[in-house]
């Protein structure tokens, strides 16, 4: 069967008892508190239990500061604060760590991943896929020089490497309890987070 199919095999609905979001920030300021409080209002539209685990990866401005003071009124959030940068990989990591859901996204705190495209990565996860992966249309809002490179990677990717890396795909997901848990399981230290969401397997599928 193919991995990346696009229908699921076998029709059935799942519904998550905890559902949870994993936010990296670093140096958003006031767009992270605007951009969580947008995503709360988001979830709760979607499902019943959520929470949102911000991981602040050693901001320099007032990021952790204003998300520590938004918890105070969405009981929903839970804040992670490193003792300083190591990079949105890391950032990740930690979260995914820390979430409890059965089900959990991972989104930027910058407003660049729609919001409207969870509630449909979500419904995918209900329909039985476990590692449902946000495409980018176009790279229209990217350099000349950053689109060469991008798709010179995915190019020089698919010919090296055994895996099969979804092109144009990013961090924006939802990934199944079960796919978090394999990634959580690896040991790997410098991690390229796209390259392990692909490699640990799972019913995958493109929005
Ligand atoms: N980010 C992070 N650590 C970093 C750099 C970025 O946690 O060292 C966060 C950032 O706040 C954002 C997401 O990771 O939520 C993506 O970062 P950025 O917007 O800089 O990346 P791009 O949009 O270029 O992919
Ligand atoms: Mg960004």
């Amino acid at each position: 069967m193919n991995h990346y199919s696009t229908s699921p095999s076998t029709v059935k609905t799942r519904s998550a008892a905890l559902f949870s979001a994993v936010v990296p920030v670093y140096n958003e300021s006031l767009l992270a508190v605007e951009f969580i409080q947008a995503l709360a209002n988001c979830l709760r539209a979607m499902t019943p239990c959520f929470e949102i685990i911000a991981v602040d990866d050693g901001s320099k401005d007032d990021t952790a500061a204003r998300i520590k003071a938004l918890g105070l009124t969405l009981p929903e959030l839970k804040l992670l604060s490193f003792s300083r940068n190591f990079g949105k990989e890391k950032a990740i990591t930690a979260g995914l760590h820390h979430a409890s859901g059965d089900a959990v996204l991972i989104i930027d705190s910058d407003f660049q991943h729609p919001l409207e495209t969870v509630p449909i990565l979500f419904e995918r996860w209900q329909a039985g896929f476990d590692n449902i992966y946000a495409v980018r249309r176009d790279r229209k809002d990217q350099t000349l020089l950053n689109r060469f490179f991008a798709n010179n990677f995915y190019r020089l990717n698919q010919s090296l490497m055994s895996i099969d890396l979804p092109a144009n795909a990013g961090d924006f997901r939802i990934l199944d309890r079960k796919v978090v848990d394999a990634i959580n399981l690896l040991p790997e230290a410098n991690r390229f987070m796209k390259g392990l969401y692909a490699w640990v397997g799972f019913k995958g599928s493109p929005v």
